[in-house]
């Protein structure tokens, strides 16, 4: 079968491999649709993302196609998505409600973890069904469900964060993660809801999705305008950084009331400079937030079926595997601009 490998950056090689088999206790989906991550765009890109080789892809969705024998979860023919969460269930992480930090998470996950068999492929063998495969409700379409690693981001970093409904809240980035922490936001009651983005087509989209308001984080004016609004508690209660740029980690700062909480979502190769002495008297409380876990996939399927999550605004171009190396270079070079391209190993089925 077809599927992409990944050797180091900018050197990904379309390849044969053999079909893989479900062997006791493990399945085989048929893949409709794999979105190229941003994870996989850094990883193309730039060093240090992934020192290791594997077949990409962590984020897909398809048909069961083959289950070995013991297997209860799943049965042929149902519709999935396949990808993280790779928690070992074991660690203590895994043993304390934190299964999104399990320290053998990332060798356990398909299309992250050293030489895994991800999803740019037309198959994929999924090891732990009951952890990485979700039914999809009926309702909900293939294009809607293959979204969850990215609704799944921003969903998890509201449900850690403080916010608790009537707080202001910032969005600073309003990339795909970004529209996911506001639409996540919006849902849990803020009173101010305020987005940035230097660019207007992503601060339209940032309206579009449930923000009150979407500034541009360069402009002094704008800046003095969400203080304004956020000038009952001096700032916002929380602030979402989702761009993973040092001056958006700036913005969220600059906003945020004292004894506020910054929340990370965003993930950047750059160094980023904190003065202590400047900051510590305003108590912030720094956080990061990474991933997701497998019971807010399912909480954000029934939402999406419910009618309560919509999907239209993340924009998607479908395209097949053998595209997928032009596809990393254009997301990576900026020229497409898009929620998520979806690639289709098997055509459309
Ligand atoms: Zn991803
Ligand atoms: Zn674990």
């Amino acid at each position: 079968m077809k599927a992409v490998k990944y050797h180091g950056p900018r050197n990904v090689e379309f390849i044969d491999i053999p079909k893989p088999q479900a062997g006791p206790g493990q399945v085989v989906v048929k893949i409709a649709y794999c979105g190229i991550c941003g994870t996989d765009v850094h990883a193309y890109s730039m060093e240090g993302i992934f020192n290791w080789e594997l077949v990409l892809g962590h984020e897909a969705v398809g048909y069961v196609d083959e289950i070995g024998e013991g297997v209860t979860c799943v049965k042929v023919g149902d519709r999935v998505a396949v990808g993280p969460p790779g928690d070992c269930g074991k660690c203590y992480s895994c043993n304390s409600g934190k299964p999104n930090t399990c320290i053998n998470g990332f060798p356990n996950t398909i299309g992250i973890g050293p030489n895994t068999q991800g999803a740019y492929a037309e198959y994929v063998l999924s090891k732990f069904p009951q952890n990485e495969l979700f039914i999809i409700p009926d309702n909900v379409s293939f294009e809607q469900a293959v979204l969850f690693d990215v609704l799944a981001v921003g969903f998890h970093a509201v449900r850690r964060s403080d916010m608790k409904v009537g707080d202001s809240v910032v969005v600073s980035g309003c990339g795909s993660i970004g529209l996911s922490a506001i639409q996540a936001a919006k849902m849990a009651g803020p009173t101010y809801l305020i987005a940035f983005d230097p660019l207007e087509s992503k601060r339209k989209l940032a309206l579009e999705v449930g923000a009150d308001y979407a500034f541009d984080p360069s402009n002094e004016n704008d800046i003095a305008k969400a203080k304004e609004l956020l000038s009952q508690a001096n700032g916002a209660q929380v602030c979402f950084e989702a761009a993973g740029h040092p001056s958006s980690i700036d913005t969220c700062i600059n906003l945020c009331m004292p004894s506020g909480q910054v929340m990370l979502i965003g993930n950047d190769g750059r160094p980023y400079q904190l003065v202590t002495a400047a900051l510590g008297h305003y108590q912030y409380d720094l956080k990061f937030t990474f991933t997701y876990t497998k019971e807010e996939i399912t909480m954000l399927f029934a939402l999406i079926s419910m009618g309560k999550l919509d999907t239209k605004p993340y924009s998607i171009l479908k395209a097949p595997l053998d595209d997928a190396i032009n596809k990393l270079e254009e997301l990576a070079t900026g020229k497409l601009e898009l929620a998520r391209v979806l690639l289709m190993p098997n055509g459309n089925i």
